[in-house]
């Protein structure tokens, strides 16, 4: 059977039915519960784990997740997905190393990290490079898992997304069974922090990704003296207090780098990012921006 299907195959169970909550397990090419739920694996390798609904929202429609597959491409969020990369290695050894001094039971073989809301697939495809790139040293093999609810975005990413297991699904109700989980990653995307905590093993950390406060700085200095909004700064204090109720923060570390745009790149990169959401960009002096600044905080939590 073809690497496409066969990478959903687990030793251990992993996927939950999204109807009963009954483990699935792979049953030629689909993934099938013992109630006969049956969801079918594509020849691309994702699988789509919802419960009914159609996978797509308009916001984030194949349009967007282009315009953001250009700006990735141009190198404008190089040093976030390095940064993502270091934080799940870190991760990895520092919840190995735990559950190695806490735990009688035998070792699993791999590491599992789950990107809740991959979009594109842009960092978890880095960090499966990396994981290549490092395969010949001692390192763990590690399960890549990526869900996103945008069919669309999950379809871009599968093309030639190798042994990654691209799932569509509803951060809502992830369709994972409880603590099979040692690293979740969540890159500038909303989280459910009760479904992250169901699945983490009790030694699995949270990576996520947020904007510093510099982050488009110079799209939302051009917002500012167009009077369209007061506040040139982001604020991370809501984001912060949604982590600090449900879990606990080990580290923050802040990445930045700004990179020369020509008007086509810039134009992309408006589409992509939800400070330009709902502003006309005719209303905007844009003459003056010749770079942008991607800012970001890389945030490990436990649980
Ligand atoms: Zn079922």
């Amino acid at each position: 059977m073809r690497r496409s299907i066969t990478k959903f195959d687990h030793r251990t169970l992993l996927y939950r039915c999204p109807i009963c909550h009954e483990a699935l397990e792979l049953v030629q090419a689909s993934l099938q519960c013992v109630n006969r739920h049956t969801f079918n694996i594509s020849a691309k390798g994702l699988v789509s784990l919802l419960r009914g609904e159609n996978g797509n929202s308009n916001l984030y429609d194949r349009n967007f997740f282009e315009h953001r597959s250009a700006v990735f491409s141009a190198g404008m969020y190089e040093h976030v997905a390095e940064a993502y990369c270091d934080a799940v290695r870190t991760a990895l050894s520092s919840s190995h190393k735990f559950s190695a001094q806490t735990s009688h039971e035998p070792q699993e073989q791999s590491s599992r990290v789950v990107d809740a809301g991959c979009g594109e697939g842009y960092y978890i495809r880095r960090l499966l490079s990396s994981e290549e790139q490092q395969h010949t040293s001692q390192t763990l093999s590690t399960n890549l898992i990526a869900i996103d609810l945008s069919k669309d975005a999950i379809s871009l990413a599968a093309i030639g997304g190798g042994d990654i297991e691209w799932v569509v699904s509803d951060l809502a109700r992830i369709p994972l069974l409880d603590h099979t989980v040692d690293c979740i990653t969540n890159v500038f995307s909303p989280a459910n922090y009760a479904e992250f905590d169901r699945i983490l093993r009790p030694s699995g950390r949270l990576i996520k990704i947020i904007p510093g406060p510099h982050h488009v700085m110079e799209l939302r200095n051009a917002i500012v003296k167009a009077g369209l909004r007061g506040d040139s700064q982001y604020s991370n204090q809501q984001v912060l207090s949604g982590i600090n109720e449900h879990m606990h923060i080990v580290s923050t570390t802040r990445v930045s780098a700004t990179t020369a745009v020509d008007s086509a790149l810039l134009k992309d990169f408006m589409a992509m990012t939800p400070v330009m959401f709902h502003i006309n960009h005719d209303d905007l002096d844009l003459s003056t921006i010749d770079a942008i600044t991607v800012e970001a905080d890389v945030i490990v939590a436990t649980r």
